[in-house]
């Protein structure tokens, strides 16, 4: 059996897991990424396509003997309509990319979930506090801003659309700012032992939020830049013990909501990405219903997934592991779609 990926994002963790666990592995990347990818023995074969219709074709050419692992260039790359057309089988469920596309949608999964979400306002008429404004996708946090009012926050959308980054205002979600550190928990859930596992927590490092903490408020003020939240890289982290009843209460809600909602719900890796706040309260402010990025720290396993499986265990080696051990016990189909 073949597990393939798409040339970015994830894939040299999800394919070097895979070569653990004994599967053949294929990556599909841009022709320019193709030498890059051939650096690297644990990958059997490097497809490289010159256009995103092609890699749907490179795709579908391992139907019958592949599986496909997504990961959060998937559907970015290819957009929905290519992604429609991938017959391979997909690892996970592959109805959760709908809902994560939807920033609307995304919130509501959370909140039937008993999850302290921020508070989202409607209209930017509503806005009585410091809010971000968010783009829907997986766009890595380009394009949000900031503001302290209704008239910022109406600016700010004016902007965009004469950026042509959005057409109209239905098209961005106005959330509180939650005031507090960023913790990403990762987890995998399991519906083959029926087990969430909280699989290690990471911190996006972004620009130049993260950058102007460099800067003076002087500099700041007087060179008038704002702060913006592009995803370039991920630091480790842990949290305190007390921290993780919560979160992994958080977690099984929120399986067990999918399971209602988008049934067969949530397979596979999935990620809470929470702010702390100081009276120890975790408010998420977003899902990711795949691999996250934050998973690439941990290689070689994280603190927390030695805790279940007490050998070096990568997100990408689980996923391999899962559907090593479905397709033992002859259930494959509970593990792709
Ligand atoms: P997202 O694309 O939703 O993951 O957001 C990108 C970044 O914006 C996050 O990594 C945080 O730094 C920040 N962020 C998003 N939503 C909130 C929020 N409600 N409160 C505080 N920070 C946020």
């Amino acid at each position: 059996m073949i597990i393939a990926t798409i040339g970015s994002h994830s894939a040299l963790q999800i394919l070097h897991g895979a070569k653990k666990e004994g599967f053949q592995t294929m990556i599909i990347a841009d022709n320019k990424r193709e030498g890059f990818y051939k650096n690297f023995s644990f990958i059997n074969s490097v497809s490289a396509y010159t256009s995103l219709d092609e890699a749907v074709s490179m795709i579908n050419e391992i139907k019958d003997n592949g599986i496909l692992i997504p990961h959060g260039s998937l559907v970015e790359y290819l957009g929905k309509e290519r992604v429609d057309r991938i017959e391979t089988k997909i690892f996970g469920n592959r109805k959760i990319f709908e809902w994560e596309a939807n920033q609307k949608k995304k919130m509501e999964l959370l909140k039937k979930s008993n999850i302290k979400i921020p508070e989202i306002f409607e209209r930017p008429e509503d806005v009585d506090r410091l809010v971000i404004v968010k783009l829907n996708g997986a766009k890595g946090g380009k394009g949000y801003f900031l503001a302290k009012n209704k008239s910022e926050v109406k600016e700010g959308i004016q902007k965009l659309i004469e950026s042509k980054m959005i057409r109209d205002e239905a098209e961005v979600i106005i959330q509180e700012y939650v005031i507090g550190v960023p913790m990403y928990f990762q987890f995998f859930y399991s519906n083959i032992i029926n087990r969430t596992e909280i699989f290690g927590i990471d911190i996006r490092y972004e620009t130049n939020i993260d950058g102007l903490r460099r800067l003076t408020y002087e500099y700041m003020k007087e060179l008038e830049i704002d702060p913006t939240f592009v995803v370039v890289g991920n630091i480790p982290a842990v949290a305190r013990e007390s921290l993780l009843p919560v979160a992994l209460e958080y977690a099984n809600n929120f399986v067990r909501t999918t399971k209602e909602l988008v049934s067969p719900g949530m397979i596979g890796p999935f990620c809470l990405e929470s702010i702390v706040t100081d009276n120890s309260d975790i408010v998420v402010f977003e899902f990711s219903g795949r691999i996250v990025a934050g998973t690439n720290l941990y290689i070689n396993g994280s603190p927390y997934s030695w805790l279940y499986w007490d050998e070096p265990m990568s997100m990408g080696r689980r996923i391999a592991r899962e559907i090593r051990v479905a397709n033992e016990k002859d259930k494959l189909s509970l593990v792709v779609s």
